[in-house]
């Protein structure tokens, strides 16, 4: 008879005998920085010589698909059907990474290759996504092994663009939505709210990148000269970002704030740590007045100044400059008018007597919110599993408070979507010396193998 615990064990093995270091270290030995790669072949290697080698061992028919969009990496899927009785998860995951920053990580750590320092291990996607999706797929491994059959089928999603904005995964989920059909996406990116204990997130803030710029005319015009008399970009385009935050990062577009902070997403809210961070202190005065720090991070949107430009402040000259840009961002909740997002900003502007603010969202990166619902069965069903393993209350927040495709899921295939995060904040995710601890690590994957366990032995239709 086998047993969960049985499972465990297999699980537990793979760190004892560094076969789970061994898997990890070949993944991020294949170098897949999406923003860099020169050719799709370069990413695809992730897939073939990657993955395949485990998805074959969980006998999940594999497939690489075209992108929808031209020159954009291809998509690597799957199907695993034991019963049409089953539920089937959809598992999705990013092979790609953000660039290497060689140079820049502490000494004596390569990013492309594994470093285990102390209780920590090193590489460029560790954490981001790598380490994630594997977890799952070593649980996946374990169940499988132990008992022969997971008990539930299984379809799955990898991408090699998440971090240039997953291009055409949204195309791909509407071209196959028959052949995705699933009950439910389970999967793993981001960070835990705290360490040590599990997180659910059941979907993500959006973002919208644009540009805001004055252009008067060409070339620079002494201060001495024309000072007082021409018209000088800076401070325009200061006084119209002034407009649209006061200086306490307060919103002062009514369009641009959510609808969606209810009771039930406060009480959820409500239960989280009031500490952000460990080793950051957050600023309590910055933001929506009357609002906690979850409610601001994960109930409701920012904006931000991500890079500022007028003249050369390395070489000034005593000039008023012809032109000054400020590159921003919005972040927002489901409960959000994306679709309006820019056009009221132009009439915003055009109020407050900014016509001449131009509006730049060309090559915008550009992601939908999204959030399944609190209420949804299969909340209760994965939040019950994790809580009796961990043996306590685990965190769950209505959305990750960055960004993720998970648009495609919920609004193309229509299918809740449970997150639990194998990560934490201060992981270094899209900087030098990106790692996670062991001992996470190889917590997650303990609870993954219970999560996929349970799920097989309860979840079959009647
Ligand atoms: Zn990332």
């Amino acid at each position: 008879m086998s047993t969960l615990e049985q499972a465990l064990k297999r699980s537990k093995k793979l760190f004892v005998d560094g076969i789970f270091f061994e898997q990890l270290r070949n993944l991020v030995q294949i170098v897949t920085d999406s923003k860099n790669s020169r050719c799709a072949e370069d990413l695809v290697v992730y897939y073939t010589r990657g993955l395949s080698n485990i998805l074959t061992e969980l006998g999940i028919q594999t497939e690489i698909v075209e992108n929808p969009i031209k020159n954009s990496p291809p998509f690597l899927i799957g199907s695993r059907m034991e019963s049409p009785e089953f539920k089937t998860i959809l598992l999705y995951g990013h092979g790609d990474t953000v660039p290497l920053q060689e140079g820049q990580w502490n000494e004596g750590i390569s990013p492309s290759d594994l470093k285990i320092i102390d209780d920590k291990i090193y590489g460029r996607g560790v954490a981001d996504n790598k380490g994630q999706h594997l977890i799952n797929l070593l649980a996946l491994h374990s169940v499988l092994r132990t008992r022969t059959k997971l008990g539930f089928n299984l379809k799955i999603i990898f991408e090699m663009g998440e971090e240039i904005g997953s291009p055409g995964l949204c195309e791909l989920c509407e071209a196959y939505k028959e052949y995705f059909i699933s009950d439910v996406l389970i999967a793993s990116d981001g960070p835990r709210v705290a360490i040590d204990v599990p997180t659910i997130f059941l979907g993500s803030r959006g973002a919208l990148n644009f540009e805001l710029e004055v252009n008067y005319r060409s070339g620079a015009h002494h201060s001495g000269n024309w000072g007082g008399v021409l018209s000088d970009p800076g401070i325009r385009l200061s006084n119209a970002l002034s407009t649209i935050a006061d200086k306490n990062g307060k919103i002062l577009i009514d369009n641009w704030k959510p609808t969606s902070l209810s009771s039930s997403v406060r009480e959820r809210l409500n239960l989280l740590p009031n500490t952000i961070s460990d080793t950051l202190d957050i600023d309590e005065n910055w933001g929506e007045p009357g609002l906690s720090s979850n409610e601001k991070l994960f109930g409701w949107n920012s904006f931000s100044i991500l890079a500022l430009k007028s003249g050369n402040i390395d070489v000034p000259v005593n000039a008023i400059q012809p032109s000054a840009k400020a590159l921003c961002q919005l972040r927002f909740v489901v409960g959000t008018n994306a679709n309006e997002v820019i056009s009221s900003l132009r009439d915003h502007l055009d109020q407050q007597g900014f016509t001449d603010v131009k509006i730049i969202t060309e090559n915008a990166i550009n992601f939908q919110a999204s959030r399944t619902d609190l209420n949804n069965v299969w909340l209760q069903k994965v939040e019950n599993i994790l809580e009796k393993f961990y043996r306590d209350k685990i965190h769950v927040i209505p959305n990750l408070a960055g960004s993720l495709p998970n648009n495609c899921f919920t609004d193309i295939l229509e299918i809740p979507t449970i997150w639990i995060p194998h990560s934490y904040k201060e992981c270094s995710q899209h900087a030098p010396n990106e790692h996670l601890p062991i001992n996470l690590l190889e917590s997650s994957l303990l609870l993954m193998t219970n999560l996929y366990w349970n799920l097989g032995i309860s979840d079959h239709k009647n």
